[in-house]
């Protein structure tokens, strides 16, 4: 009796998360709703009328219908709760607010640059977070919970931040620890790439597609894969490694104790140490592709050997995973045209499945606020995807 009891709640609050985490993408009516989820239109009804009473939904405005009764939308509240984004990157800190339709309310930058250690920062980061609840004047009590996005290395499970490079004062300090000390929301870790993985999923390029891999390119290289609509994590939050997997087993040594990392060889700073472009004085992945753009033939070669590095890679992930999309960010997405096609050309010709389908290559759409929103985009994918 109890197990039966257990169970139906169970499949209620999945059911009503389903429904959820359809409507936050797209407005639809209840038959589509009742389509879509194969339940039935009576008990589709009776969660809507649950979901409009908690005020999670509302009916909004009516479609388009040539006989008979117009449907009527239903959408997301966006302002029923919202969630605290925290980026913290090599360069700088911000924190923000998003609601809960993945619009950014409010953010600013958090200035560490002057601190020491991390229990100063956390110090200075705890009161940017208070400091910003209050200036939006939102219900505390409305907010489901802090994200943090950090570079990787990181143990999402445990909440630490381990041993990243260049960011000595953050190795091996439990921040998920140290900020639910002060706040009473739940606190969740992801490194910067699967975060945006999940923001591209939900608000950016990846809506739809149920597997692709984002591929951050800037100073390293970073990975978040999405398969089966899920981030995938491996056994302990350590997958997606993609700039430490080897594109030559007789290549450079890289600081993981591989041999020709990916990242040694194209990483914005790695091409161009390896290529030399500071001898004719390129510093930057902007200068090669304005140099590029406008016909020079030496930035060309660069960047067709970029897309070399990176396709090789790419193809090992696509032929372990089947994806059906790679999305790039980064400071590699200025001017990507020319770095797109020879990264499609390269793909669509050695993929083992290229006769069965065609893999898109992207470049990230997030454009304004995107470490904010990825951020967030941590806590509302523990809010949304209720585990079945
Ligand atoms: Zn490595």
């Amino acid at each position: 009796m109890e197990r039966k009891a257990r169970n139906s709640a169970y499949m209620k609050q999945a059911n009503r998360q389903r429904i959820l985490s359809i409507i936050r993408k797209k407005p639809l009516s209840r038959a589509e709703l009742a389509r879509e989820t194969g339940l039935t239109r009576a008990a589709i009804s009776l969660i809507i009328e649950e979901l409009i009473k908690d005020g999670l939904v509302t009916e909004s405005g009516v479609g388009e219908a040539e006989f008979g009764r117009k449907p009527v939308y239903l959408a997301i509240n966006p302002d029923r709760f919202y969630v605290v984004g925290l980026n913290i990157a090599r360069d700088r800190c911000v924190c923000g607010i998003v609601n809960l339709k993945g619009e950014h309310v409010l953010s600013e930058e958090v200035h560490i640059e002057n601190v020491y250690n991390s229990e100063e920062a956390i110090i200075v980061i705890e009161k940017a977070i208070s400091d910003i609840i209050k200036r939006t004047e939102i219900d505390p009590g409305k907010f489901l919970g802090i994200g943090i996005s950090a570079p990787g290395p990181i143990d999402s499970i445990n909440g630490t931040i381990l041993n990243p490079p260049n960011f000595p004062m953050w190795h091996n300090v439990n921040i998920v620890r140290e900020i639910k000390k002060r706040f009473p929301y739940d606190v969740y870790l992801e490194n910067n790439a699967n975060a945006l993985a999940l923001a591209e999923r939900d608000y950016g390029a990846g809506i739809g597609l149920k597997y692709f891999m984002l591929l951050v390119v800037d100073t390293g290289i970073g990975a978040g894969i999405i398969t089966d609509s899920r981030l995938y994590r491996g056994i302990g939050g350590f997958g997606s490694e993609v700039g430490h997997t080897s594109i030559d087993f007789n290549g450079l040594k890289c600081d993981c104790g591989n041999k020709g990392c990916l990242e040694t060889y194209a990483s914005i700073p790695s091409l161009i140490r390896n290529m030399k472009l500071r001898e004719y004085g390129i510093n930057s992945w902007r200068e090669i592709a304005d140099r590029a753009e406008t016909g020079d033939k030496f930035c060309q070669e660069v960047i067709d050997r970029e897309a070399l590095y990176l396709s090789a890679a790419i193809i090992n992930v696509i032929n372990i995973l089947e994806l059906e999309a790679v999305i790039l960010a980064g400071y590699i997405n200025y001017r990507p045209g020319l770095l797109l096609r020879r990264l499609r050309e390269n793909i669509e010709n050695s993929v083992i499945n290229r006769n069965a389908r065609s893999v898109n290559i992207l470049n990230s759409s997030i454009r304004e606020h995107a470490e904010i929103i990825s951020a967030a985009s941590i806590v509302m994918d523990k809010y949304f995807n209720f585990s079945f």
